[in-house]
């Protein structure tokens, strides 16, 4: 086997953009991966500020941004009563050792690594999401913002992407077939169609029958409770976790992967900082130091971004009483929505900039290293 100084398991966002911080630092990272060869799962994901950040940290922003226009504004329909809020972004723009030193996790939700490390296994949320890809070739002739429709336990949505794709998504806590739509794109149509969002607004339902079948993916929405991301041993040793293995949280907020892309960097960033404090990339019991520091910096963000997700989700699929309808039109999407969603403007800062031997140049490094 290759020898690495750090081994990466899984090569979904976080394992990719982890080998990425590494490689920009000069370490040698082995990404281990068990499917066979790559492929889509899911249609798109959307990218707030903070991800952009982590990705210009990661030198990867330019050619992501000539692809993708932002999305600066959306609106909310309450379907039972027809009402519409326009919610707004523009704030946010913006057994044998292979490894000598340390060991990454990047294995998504089911992580063996957060299980090795004494980490509980997340809990469903009781809420399930189907996501889909519509194409025109012809081109949509749609705005570039966010439509969203809300009614008693269901949310879905659309989100133009460029002028030919539209992304698409529904989640619902009512479940009829369950688990076969995860296995079955033509069933996710039907279902979706046919039932889910047969009120939703024809506006909907047409984008959504422009799928592409290969891209409609179902997925049980899980996550981790904060108080165990809070107290849960997140680093044991020379042995951590990022992505979804380390927080999965309910996809209500958009951050599971722009959350990753910060882990990624604020790992590399703490490797790269001992690189200059050591004058080389140093392994043992600094490296565990090292990942000590990376825990205790993303412990309470990814807590942070649990709760707010999972409180996102609640307040808009609950229920349809005076209460909850309250509190999603008057007090979530009026006062909380520009405080929860804030959390975008979250900066993971600039990974240290270092020779692949480990020599500092500082000329590009203005935070200080103690
Ligand atoms: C419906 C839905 C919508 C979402 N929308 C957004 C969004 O708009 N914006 C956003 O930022 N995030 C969104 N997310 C969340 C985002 O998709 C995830 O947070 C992100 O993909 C997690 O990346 P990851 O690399 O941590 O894990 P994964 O993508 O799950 O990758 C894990 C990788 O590890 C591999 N692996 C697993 N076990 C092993 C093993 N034992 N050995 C080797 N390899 C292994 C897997 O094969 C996989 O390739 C959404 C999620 C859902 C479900």
């Amino acid at each position: 086997m290759e020898e690495a100084d750090v081994v990466i398991v899984g090569a979904g966002i976080a394992g990719l953009a982890t080998a990425l911080a590494l490689k920009r630092l000069g370490v040698r990272a082995l990404v281990l991966e068990k499917a066979e060869g790559l492929r889509t799962t899911g249609s798109a994901l959307s990218l707030s500020s903070n991800a952009w950040l982590a990705l210009d940290s990661l030198g990867i922003a330019r050619k992501l941004t000539t692809a993708y226009a932002p999305c600066r504004k959306g609106y909310v329909t309450d379907i039972e009563s027809g009402a519409i809020q326009e919610v707004s972004f523009s704030k946010s723009d913006m057994g044998e050792h292979v490894f000598r030193v340390a060991l990454i996790g990047c294995d998504g939700v089911h992580s063996v690594v957060a299980h090795w490390l004494g980490l509980r296994a997340p809990i469903d949320s009781g809420r399930w999401a189907v996501r889909g890809l519509a194409v025109y070739p012809e081109g949509h002739g749609l705005n570039l913002e966010i439509q969203q429709f809300v009614t008693s336990g269901k949310r879905a949505g659309f989100v133009p992407l460029n002028d030919k794709e539209v992304y698409w998504f529904l989640t619902s806590k009512f479940s009829s077939k369950g688990k076969d739509m995860a296995r079955d794109p033509e069933l996710i149509m039907k279902e979706v169609t046919d039932n889910f969002a047969k009120d939703f607004p024809r506006q909907y339902l047409k984008v959504v029958q422009r799928s592409d079948l290969s891209t409609l993916t179902w997925a049980p929405l899980m996550f981790r409770p904060p108080w165990d991301m809070i107290f849960g041993n997140l680093s044991k040793g020379n042995v951590t976790v990022a992505g979804d293995a380390m927080h999965p949280m309910t996809p209500d907020m958009g951050q599971g992967g722009c959350s990753a892309l910060e882990d990624a960097v604020v790992l590399g960033r703490h490797i790269g900082d001992s690189i200059i404090r050591n004058k080389r990339f140093v392994g043992g019991d600094q490296m565990a130091g090292v990942l000590e520091r990376y825990v205790k910096e993303r412990r309470w963000r990814a807590a942070g971004l649990i709760t707010g997700s999972y409180l996102s989700g609640w307040v808009q699929q609950e229920g349809s009483g005076w209460f909850t309808k309250f509190l999603r039109d008057v007090i979530f999407y009026k006062l909380l929505f520009i405080v929860l969603f804030s959390v975008r403007d979250y900066n993971c800062g600039k990974l240290p900039s270092v020779t692949s031997n480990g020599t500092p140049r500082l000329e590009n490094n203005p935070r200080k290293v103690d």
